[in-house]
């Protein structure tokens, strides 16, 4: 799992961010959308695996990665 999410982190793309959430685009084979709620500190994706097992799937682990790859390069 954690070896999938270093593959995606490269195809994961902040792509906007409001003061509850912060939007995420993991553009790899297929495209998945991911949700960091700021106010719930809680994370969503519309994949498969997050919707029907509700543990944090490789999309989320990119996303987490790439904030702190942007936070690094500040
Ligand atoms: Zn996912």
């Amino acid at each position: 799992m954690k070896e999938k999410a270093k593959m995606l982190q490269p195809h994961t793309y902040l792509y906007g961010q409001t003061d509850l959430h912060i939007h995420f685009i993991v553009d790899s084979n297929e495209r998945h959308y991911v949700i960091f709620d700021k106010l719930k500190n809680e994370w969503r994706c519309d994949c498969k695996w997050w919707t029907l097992k509700n543990t944090e799937c490789s999309h989320i682990m990119a996303c987490k990665l790439k904030l702190v790859e942007l936070s690094e390069n500040e």
